[in-house]
């Protein structure tokens, strides 16, 4: 049995983690400022003795007793991220130094829930871990990206100079359950407008791609790497390789739910990336690792979901 802190566990990503954790008989503290997150997302594990939730904002030094430390603290969708740009970028570098901190001292392994955002606008098709990126650092999405970037600094820092353990996971487009109804991403806004008959807000002319992969299994992907050797660090790039166009989602989603909705365009974000698609062959390799659920049987599950949400 481990005590495991998860940041950012009252999250989507973070509540499916720290439930997989608990199922581990492992000790959780799950530490979140409710930005994004909800405690209702892991009301249903607050009955176990080994399951602590606790309001803390990582920008802050946190003193605790850990063995490992999932940071996954960090508003993750666009709207929420430029919501307050000093605030986003404060909690990838100061969380991450606080979080790193709190490595060195308790000597606890540390996993890093970077993104696939490293790579910015990307000219390498698909994605590799050696790919530099193609990040605009004064842009509306740097505050996201290039907080991130620096995160991955650090933590690459405090491995050489501290001989930290660190784990660094570039984590492509996931979705699933207990995404927020408002989130802004493009799952979760296609999937409620369907449910709702509202209009399907295409951003641009939905030629854009990005590659969908399903919450439980980028879990087993962030267990697995951090299960890894301590010699293995990443990053590496943790996502589902099967790449759609945001129309053909549109389209899918629009299909799966028998749904009435028109499809609209608005205009394109400043530096949405064009094209994402992971590549995967590190994690195949290193972990032994790919993913198992296909984008339509995903999509049954989260919709699912939001049509229980919304007839509550
Ligand atoms: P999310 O917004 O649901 O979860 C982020 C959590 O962090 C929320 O619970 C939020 O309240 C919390 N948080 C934000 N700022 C905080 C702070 N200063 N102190 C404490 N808690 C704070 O998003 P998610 O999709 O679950 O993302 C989780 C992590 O995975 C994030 O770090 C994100 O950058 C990364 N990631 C997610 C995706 C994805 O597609 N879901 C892709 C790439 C990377
Ligand atoms: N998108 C869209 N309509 C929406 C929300 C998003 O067309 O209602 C597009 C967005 O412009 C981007 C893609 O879907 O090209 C994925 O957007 P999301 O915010 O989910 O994630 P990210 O851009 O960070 O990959």
């Amino acid at each position: 049995m481990k005590r495991i802190l998860v940041t950012g566990g009252a999250g989507f990503i973070g509540s499916h983690l720290c439930e997989r954790l608990m199922a581990e008989n492992h000790e959780i503290l799950c530490v979140d400022n409710y930005f994004t997150g909800r405690r209702h997302n892991v009301a249903h594990l607050m009955n176990d003795a080994g399951f602590e939730l606790m309001r803390h904002d990582v920008t802050f030094p946190l003193y605790v007793e850990t063995d490992e430390i999932y940071n996954l603290a960090c508003p993750a969708s666009p709207v929420h991220y430029q919501f307050d740009p000093v605030q986003t970028t404060k909690t990838s570098v100061h969380g991450a130094i606080n979080m790193l901190g709190l490595a060195k001292r308790t000597r606890s392994k540390i996993l890093q829930a970077s993104t696939s955002e490293v790579y910015g606008d990307p000219d390498v098709h698909p994605q590799v871990e050696g790919y530099n990126g193609n990040v605009n650092p004064i842009g509306p999405r740097a505050c996201y990206d290039e907080g991130k970037r620096c995160a991955e600094t650090l933590f690459f820092d405090y491995h050489r100079q501290h001989s930290l353990r660190i784990k660094v996971g570039r984590i492509f487009n996931t979705y699933g359950p207990r995404m927020l109804p408002n989130d802004g991403r493009v799952v979760s806004n296609f999937i409620v407008q369907a449910l709702s008959g509202e209009d399907i807000t295409i951003y641009g002319d939905g030629s854009q791609t990005r590659s969908f992969c399903y919450v439980d299994d980028l879990v087993e992907a962030l267990i697995c790497l951090m299960g890894s050797g301590d010699d293995f660090t990443g990053p590496v790039n943790l996502g589902n390789p099967a790449e759609a166009t945001i129309l053909e989602l549109a389209e899918l989603i629009i299909g799966m739910t028998k749904s009435s909705s028109k499809i609209i365009n608005k205009p394109l974000p400043q530096d949405d990336p064009v094209r994402r698609r992971p590549d995967i062959t590190l994690a195949k390799e290193a972990l032994g690792w790919e993913p198992t659920v296909p984008l339509e049987q995903g999509l049954e599950k989260t919709v699912h979901y939001f049509k229980t949400l919304l007839a509550a």
